[in-house]
C-alpha cells in the first residue's frame, strides 16, 4: 500500500504558457517510467482546470496548494476541499513550512485543513521539518513528532490510507542546502515510529522527502528504505529536472 510518489509543487509559480510547454516536457519524459510510480503536479488554484486537462488520460496526477479550513460558506478568497475534489484533484498539502510561517498557520490550523481534505475524500500531503535553530538546538526530532501528534491524533482505519507525509526540514527548503540521505532517513525512521505510536499502519504510510531535491540528490535520497519519493519545489519548474528525479525513483 505504500506509494511511491515524485510531487511537483509549483509554489506561486506559473503561467497559461508554463502549463503547456512545461506539461508537454514532463508528459513525454516520464512516459515508460515505472507506472507504480505517482507523478503529482500541484500549481497554484488558477491553474487547476488547466492542469486537469493536460493530464487527462496521463500518468501524472493532479494536487492542490492549500484548502480552506471551512467547508463552504462566507470565506471570501477561500477553497473549499469540496471544490478541490470537482477537479479531480488527488492530493492536497497541508502544513507547508511557508503556509505555517508566512501566513501563521498554527498546528490547530493545520489539523483543522487535514480534516477537511479527509472529509472531502481526498488524499492529504502534510509537510512536517524543522527550522535550523531547532535542529541546532537538537529538537529537531521531538518538533517532527509533535507536528506529526498534533495533525494526526485521533485518524481511525481507512482514514490513515488517505495519508501521505512529507518531511520537509525548513532549512533545506528552497536554499539548495539538502539533508544527507542518512539524515532524512533517519528521521523517516523516527516519523514511522511515531506514526505506530498514533496508531497507524506506519509500514504503509507513504513518506517522501522534500527540501532542495536535485537529479543529483535524488538518487541517494530515493535509495533509502524509508524514503518513499519526493516534494520538489524548485527543481519542478525545469522539466528535465524534474523528469530525472522521477526517473531517479
Ligand atoms: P524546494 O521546495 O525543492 O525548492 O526546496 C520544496 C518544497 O517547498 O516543497
Amino acid at each position: 500500500m505504500r506509494r511511491k510518489i515524485v510531487a511537483a509543487n509549483w509554489k506561486m509559480n506559473g503561467s497559461e504558457e508554463m502549463v503547456r510547454t512545461l506539461l508537454k516536457d514532463v508528459k513525454s519524459g516520464v512516459a515508460g517510467l515505472d507506472k507504480g510510480v505517482e507523478v503529482v503536479i500541484i500549481p497554484p488554484s488558477l491553474y487547476l482546470r488547466d492542469v486537469q486537462q493536460e493530464v487527462k488520460g496521463s500518468q501524472l496526477r493532479l494536487g492542490a496548494q492549500n484548502v480552506a479550513r471551512w467547508q463552504a460558506g462566507a470565506y471570501t478568497g477561500e477553497v473549499a476541499a469540496e471544490m478541490l475534489s470537482d477537479f479531480d484533484c488527488r492530493y492536497v498539502l497541508v502544513g507547508h513550512s511557508e503556509r505555517r510561517q508566512l501566513f501563521a498557520e498554527s498546528e490547530s490550523v493545520v489539523a483543522e485543513k487535514l480534516q477537511q481534505v479527509l472529509g472531502a475524500n481526498l488524499n492529504v500531503m502534510l509537510c512536517v521539518g524543522e527550522t535550523l535553530e531547532q535542529r541546532q538546538a537538537g529538537q529537531a526530532e521531538q518538533v517532527v513528532c509533535e507536528q506529526l501528534s498534533s495533525a494526526l491524533a485521533g485518524l481511525q482505519g481507512r482514514q490513515w490510507q488517505q495519508v501521505v507525509v512529507a518531511y520537509e526540514p525548513v532549512w533545506a527548503i528552497g536554499t539548495g542546502k539538502t539533508a544527507t540521505a542518512e539524515d532524512a532517513q533517519s528521521m523517516h525512521a523516527v516519523m514511522r515510529k511515531q506514526l505506530a505510536k498514533l496508531g497507524a499502519p506506519a509500514e504503509e504510510i507513504t513518506l517522501l522527502y522534500g527540501g532542495s531535491v536535485k537529479p543529483e540528490s535524488a538518487v541517494g535520497l530515493f535509495q533509502q528504505p524509508d524514503i518513499d519519493g519526493g516534494l520538489i519545489g524548485g527543481a519542478s519548474l525545469v522539466a528535465a529536472d524534474f523528469v530525472e528525479i522521477c526517473k531517479a525513483l
